[in-house]
Parts: C-alpha cells; structure tokens; sequence
C-alpha cells in the first residue's frame, strides 16, 4: 500500500488524536521514504526518550508516521531510574504520581498500572524543628502548625492560577509579574507567621524547589496548590503517597512496547540544521540522521548544549544556560529494627530538610529524604548520611544507603524543574513555541504540572499531535516533503 494511501485509510476523516487508536498492524518504522539524495527520511526524530520524548514517539508513530526515537543513554525513562534496593523497587528520581495528574494517571489506567502507597501515609510520628530544637509530636500540632503557614504561602494562588492548565491566563497582571519577580524567601518573610512557621514555609519551598527557598520564583510555587485543586490535602496526595507497583519503569516499559517508532539508545545528539524540506541530525558518533520534523524532548538544563544551525530563539537558549533550580538530593536509607513510622521536616538548611519512611517491613524501615543542596550532605558518606538520620531518629542504625546524583549526570543537570524569578512569565511561552520545523516537549516546559511525569506525558503528546496535525494534512494533500516518496 502506498504511503499516502495508508495514512488516509488510516487517518482520513478522523482527528488526530483520535486516529492513533484505529491502526492495526505494520509498522510505521517499516514505511521508508527518502530525500532528493536518497537518504532515509524520518517524518519525525524524537530526541530524548525520558516520558516525554517515550510519549512523543509512541503518538506519533501511532499516527502512522515514520518515527525514531534517540536516546543518548543506554537506557529509556530520562530523570526516572528505576532501581532495587533493599528488596524493593524503588526509584532514584520521579517516583509519586497521584490522580490529581491527568496525564499520567490516565495512562496508569489506560495499561492497568498497580499502585503502591507510600507507607508515610500511615505516619505514627512527626517530627520538625523550632530552631534547632527537635519537636515531636503524633501530628496534631505539626499538622495545625505547618497547615496555616503553608494556607498563608499558598494565599494568592486562586487569583494567579483560576485554571491550572492556563498558566499564564494571568500574565497581564501586574501582581502576576511582581510576584514572578520575588523569591518565595522574600514572600515568605513578609507573611505573618511565627518563627517556627517561617522555618517550616522556607522548608517547603525549598523541597518544592529542590534548592534553596532564595532560588526560586514565588509565583511558580503557587501553581502547585492550583494543581492541587486549591486544596493542600489533595496536593500532597499527588506529590508523595502514590507510586507504582514496579517503579517507574513498570508503566514507561507499557507505553514504550506501545510504539511503533525505532529507538536507538546509546545515541548522543550534538547537532541539528534546519533546511528546507527538513531537518539534519548529527549524533555524538558522525551519523547523519535526516528527518522532517524533530521533537526535542530534553532537559531544560541540556537543551543549550545542542547546536542549531540556524539558531533558535535567544529565550530558550537563555533559560536552558540558567537553568531550573532543582538541584537537590534524594537518598533511600535502609535502617535497623522496628521504629513508628515517621514524617519529619527539618529546616531548609540541613541534610535532610523532608524524611519519612517509604517501606516499613517489621525488622527494618527504607526511608527517603531530601535536601536542597548537595552542599548540606555528601550522600557518599554513610556516616554523614547516619547523622542526618539521627536528627530525625536518634540512635537508629543505618544499614545502607543510595542516591544517584542528577547535577553530575550531563544528560540532565539537575533534578525537577521549578523556575527561578521571571522564567514563568518571561520564557515558558517561548519556550513551548515550535521553530520551523523543530517543536519542544519536557516536563520541564509543561502547562500543568511542570516538573513532573505528568508535565512530561502532557508534553509529548502535545508535541507528537502538532506534528501530526502538520504532517498529516500535507501528507493526504501530497505536498509533504517534495522529495519524499512511498516506499
Ligand atoms: C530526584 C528526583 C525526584 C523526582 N521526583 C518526582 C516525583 O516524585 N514525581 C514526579 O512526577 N516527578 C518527579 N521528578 C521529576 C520527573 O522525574 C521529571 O520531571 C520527568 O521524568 C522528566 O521527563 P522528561 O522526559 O521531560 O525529561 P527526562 O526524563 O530528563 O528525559 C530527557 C532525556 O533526554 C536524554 N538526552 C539528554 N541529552 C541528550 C542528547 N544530547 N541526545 C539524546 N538524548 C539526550 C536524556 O538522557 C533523557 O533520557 C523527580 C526528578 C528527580 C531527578
């Protein structure tokens, strides 16, 4: 069957979105066709098969077009690595989803996902700090304390976000861009809250952040609670109780034997011109890879490091050399014995300023923490690490630790995204905005939840459906690419 002919009897008369459901059988990788020199001609060359780019491919390559996937590790699932360690699953990045994140969610149903809770939900002890003094308490006193101090934090949210998913519905506000322009540290201090609040508010942003609360931009925290249905219960539902039975890996393993598109792991990208009638990919090993459109599904904090021939916009290349401020640690940590089940937050500045027990298994607990400096712990150093689990446990064993360290990983350079002052109004828009035949996915650049799995699925479909409502139509007005022929 001619090319043009199967994307008509397979797409003709149906929306794009739609259509990828309704093909049965072949492949899009098996449909070739080349340019004017004879060379391989990709409709589309995903770049980057974290969950953005794993869901760009599989859409795009559902819709019937010829799509590859590169993929610079040797490894799909980006800023997710699932991994074992005490006997479990567990994830050394993204971890919790919730049902609050459309995105993700909806595929966890759509491929019957098992979910796992977190056993911090069923938390028998809180601790926090006054200070440097160690409070603890069964969760009636943390829970009122830090409830009002994170209400008054996320206070303004309602009028800058109305529609989560519109974030810059607001932007011609002048409070919308004052309070992009401040930190959440300066926010904060000009709450009224009591010391001991102001201390659990900069914790927060600072785990939010993954970075010191003086780093990001006050008004991206409060997208957060907006995503959260304005409601802190339900926001943190989505943030830390849910993960999937498996890990991460479990559901990207589903969406990735979905797709129809060629993958090659281990496939550094460097460069990347535009010319007419397409796009021309050099990979880290001289190969020559030509395409029709390209999705880079990247990092923010990498995407500067490819090189455009011409170049794109000055915004994002900007952005990417500033970078998200996620740049934080996460540890699992085995410890000795039965101990309650705990939550802590510390303050913004120590080894860890959020702890709780992630599985309790009788005889020994893994626990989780975060810092937002990798500065505060050298994760390396399992007595440091012991000491960090004392402030919250005192006299508790620690067995064996891990922690991956993302600033160090030159495929990411960084953990989650959260701006810093002045990206969300000043760059998000440009960010999401295709270049000729270039177009941008990543979690890093979502409407809703930015910083996320959710963000990153939310993007890649996106980006595979504007490329398939670009190549589409051409393709059934067969005036795709001129040199493009049906195999
Ligand atoms: C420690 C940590 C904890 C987190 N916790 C959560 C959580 O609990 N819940 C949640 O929803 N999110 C969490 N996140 C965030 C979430 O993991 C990310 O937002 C999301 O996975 C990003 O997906 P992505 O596809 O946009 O980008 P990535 O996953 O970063 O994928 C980008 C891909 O591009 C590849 N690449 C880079 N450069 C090149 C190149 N030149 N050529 C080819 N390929 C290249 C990379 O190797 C990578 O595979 C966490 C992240 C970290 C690091």
């Amino acid at each position: 069957m001619q090319r043009r002919q199967f994307i008509k009897h397979t797409l003709g008369g149906l929306s794009v979105a739609a259509a990828g459901s309704s093909l049965a059988g072949g492949s899009a990788g098996e449909r070739k066709h080349a340019d004017s020199n004879g060379t391989d001609l990709y409709d589309t060359v995903v770049i980057g098969g974290g969950f953005a780019g794993v869901t760009a491919a599989r859409d795009a390559s559902q819709m019937g077009l010829r799509t590859l996937l590169l993929e610079a590790r040797p490894r799909l699932g980006g800023r997710t690595f699932t991994t074992r360690f005490g006997g479990h699953d567990i994830d050394a990045g993204g971890t919790w989803l919730g049902w609050g994140q459309p995105h993700v969610w909806s595929e966890c149903m759509r491929y019957g996902m098992e979910i796992d809770m977190s056993a911090s939900t069923g938390a028998e002890q809180f601790v926090w700090y006054h200070g440097r003094e160690r409070m603890e308490g069964n969760g009636a006193e943390y829970g009122r304390l830090s409830t009002e101090a994170f209400e008054k934090f996320f206070a303004p949210a309602r009028e800058m976000f109305p529609h989560p998913y519109e974030p810059l519905l607001q932007s011609q506000s002048r409070q919308f861009q004052q309070l992009d322009q401040m930190s959440a540290a300066e926010a904060i201090e000009k709450l009224d809250l009591s010391d001991v609040q102001k201390t659990l508010a900069r914790s927060l942003a600072a785990i939010n952040g993954h970075a010191p609360a003086t780093e990001s931009s006050y008004l991206d925290h409060l997208r957060w609670i907006a995503l959260g249905g304005f409601d802190q219960a339900f926001m943190w539902s989505n943030l830390g109780y849910y993960r999937l039975k498996g890990g991460t890996r479990a559901l990207l393993e589903k969406m990735q034997g979905d797709s129809r598109a060629e993958l090659r792991l281990g496939t550094v990208v460097r460069s990347v011109s535009q010319q007419a009638g397409g796009v021309s990919i050099v990979t880290g090993r001289g190969e020559h890879i030509r395409a029709r459109t390209v999705i880079f599904a990247l990092p923010l904090n990498v995407l500067s490091q490819i090189q455009f021939e011409p170049t794109i916009s000055h915004v994002k290349l900007d952005a990417s050399q500033q970078g998200h401020t996620g740049s934080g640690s996460k540890v699992y940590m085995r410890i000795k014995g039965k101990h309650p089940v705990i939550f802590a937050q510390g303050r913004e500045d120590m080894a860890f300023n959020f702890y709780w027990t992630e599985y309790d298994d009788g005889d020994s607990q893994i626990t989780v923490g975060f810092n937002a400096s990798p500065d505060y712990l050298d994760v390396n150093d399992d007595e440091e690490i012991q000491k960090a689990v004392h402030l919250f446990q005192p006299g508790v064993e620690l067995l064996e630790s891990f922690s991956y360290d993302w600033n160090l990983d030159p495929f990411s350079k960084g953990t989650w995204c959260m701006y810093p002052p002045g990206m969300l109004t000043g760059a998000l828009q440009e960010l999401q905005r295709p270049e000729g035949n270039l177009y941008f996915a990543g979690a890093d650049i979502a409407n809703g939840w930015r910083g996320f799995i959710d963000g990153a699925i939310e993007t890649g479909a996106r980006a595979a459906r504007l490329v398939g409502e670009r190549l589409i139509p051409e393709e059934l007005a067969g005036v795709s690419s001129p040199s493009a022929k049906s195999a």
